[in-house]
């Protein structure tokens, strides 16, 4: 059954890459061909801002093309929104290839896992005439995220007051804090002796409780569900990373997917206003396994213009007119949460500084229509701090250092008229290409996909064929 899939696949990638090669000459690019990600065998889709950027999309798409897609960090934090055959899907824990029938999923070992909330998604998926139980993996080694991880979460955000993080409450920073402390417990642990388990679990609780002000908690209501979890996901459960590698070896294919986005990475983002795991591309070989010398293919989404969700500082914010128009017409609202994004122009510095550490080999501009009617649109080119222009990729450490930064804009015409029809790149008004091109000037990576509206067929694709 494996065989002639293998062969299928190897003969798409290899016409693929001809087709990529043959066309590179006639664009006659500047910054080198663009890369579609499907000739890749293993390729990932990385959040190039603050997050939300449209991840789901793109890897809605690829992952088609792809027999495994893995998630590798974080945990139902996600919220990608999928809109396929007229409906609509809201992913926070479960990998985006679960909506292909044919895509291995895996939940990675860098992942916290929610059990309660992956059934729920399950169950919606099975709800939809998409039952796929016998699609995912589980990391034995990915640990579990317990309800008292989001209790915690919630008393921290309760105590910072106005200056909280804005965390989705979902106990995900908690979870990688025990399993920092090394009190944390992992999927394989659950699957052997549930005395042994319970024993641990109770322990914990009680550190946790000591930790922070003994609050009430039913230990046996959550030890009870968990036991049913335990027999439903013996089939899922298995180490993963020997399974990924494997398959690698065996010529498959790898999509990671990513979650949340470089300027919310623990150690990159803008500290202490970020998630609590790696979400750059780092995190793959960390929360997956794989050698970091095997990713072939790193694509980055970035929105057209710039939103992020919480507090922190935010040099090309719009609290204006122009900020509400971009919230109201680009639905800037979480799919996990329903709170708020706020918006601001394109911020370029962002792109270059997460560029750097991420190394794209290609962007994906997601949401473009969402500025198809603005008559001029700004770009916020570069920072200004202590009257000196930062360098592309140089970046301020401290909030107060962000918080300093003048930016300096360019102003394009833009293009007022319907973009949503347009499949490739000459379909686009003038103006559009004009704004793209300027986007590769200033990042100096080639742009391959860009996003005109919220549907998997919305896409433009550039230098290469996406049927
Ligand atoms: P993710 O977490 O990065 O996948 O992003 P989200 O799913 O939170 O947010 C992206 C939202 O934008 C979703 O509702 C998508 O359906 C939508 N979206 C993605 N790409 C486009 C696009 O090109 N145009 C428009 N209008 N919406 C898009």
């Amino acid at each position: 059954e494996v065989a002639p899939r293998m062969l299928s696949c190897a003969l798409f990638r290899t016409k693929s890459y001809f087709f990529r090669k043959s066309l590179t000459p006639m664009i006659g690019r500047s910054f080198g061909s663009t890369v579609s990600g499907f000739e890749s065998r293993i390729a990932t889709v990385l959040g190039g801002q603050w997050g939300d950027e449209g991840k789901g999309k793109l890897v809605d798409i690829l992952a088609q093309r792809f027999d495994i897609v893995a998630r590798f960090n974080g945990g139902a934090n996600a919220g990608h929104t999928l809109h396929v055959d007229g409906k609509k899907f809201a992913f926070h824990l479960l990998p985006c290839g679960m909506l292909c029938k044919d895509t291995l999923n895996i939940i990675g070992n860098g992942v916290v896992l929610d059990l309660p909330t992956m059934f729920k998604e399950l169950k919606d998926l099975e709800d939809n005439g998409l039952a796929r139980d016998d699609n995912l993996k589980i990391s034995d080694r990915a640990h579990l995220l317990f309800k008292f991880h989001k209790v915690i979460d919630g008393i921290q955000e309760d105590e910072l007051e106005e200056k909280s993080i804005g965390t989705t409450k979902r106990g995900i920073g908690p979870c990688y804090a025990t399993k920092a402390f090394r009190t944390g417990i992992r999927v394989g642990e659950l699957m052997e002796d549930f005395d042994a388990f319970s024993i641990k679990y109770l322990k914990l609780v009680k550190t946790v409780q000591n930790m922070f002000g003994g609050f009430d908690y039913d230990t046996a209501g959550e030890l009870e569900e968990l036991k049913a979890f335990r027999e439903r996901i013996k089939p899922m459960v298995t180490d993963t990373i020997f399974l990924i590698n494997e398959a690698y070896r065996n010529g498959k294919s790898i999509l990671a997917e990513g979650a949340n986005a470089a300027l919310l990475d623990m150690d990159f983002g803008t500290y202490p206003f970020v998630t609590s795991s790696a979400t750059t591309v780092g995190g793959i070989s960390t929360g997956l396994g794989i050698p970091a010398h095997n990713i072939d293919c790193v694509l980055g989404v970035v929105k057209a213009y710039t939103t992020r969700v919480g507090w922190g500082p935010f040099p090309t914010e719009l609290t204006g007119e122009i900020g509400d128009f971009l919230r109201s017409e680009g639905h800037e609202f979480g799919a996990t949460t329903g709170r708020n994004r706020r918006c601001g122009w394109l911020d370029i510095p962002v792109v270059q500084y997460s560029a750097q550490i991420n190394g794209y080999h290609s962007l994906n501009i997601s949401k473009l229509d969402i500025l198809s009617t603005f008559k001029e649109i700004k770009i916020g080119a570069r920072y200004i701090l202590n009257g000196q222009t930062l360098k592309p990729g140089e970046m301020p450490s401290t909030l107060d250092g962000l918080e300093q930064c003048e930016v300096e804009y360019e102003t394009l015409p833009g293009w007022q008229s319907d973009i949503s029809a347009c499949r490739t790149f000459d379909e686009l008004p003038a103006n559009a290409q004009a704004y793209i091109i300027r986007i590769e000037e200033l990042t100096q990576i080639p742009v391959s996909w860009i996003g005109v509206g919220p549907k998997r067929e919305e896409m433009v694709t550039r230098g290469f064929d996406n049927n």
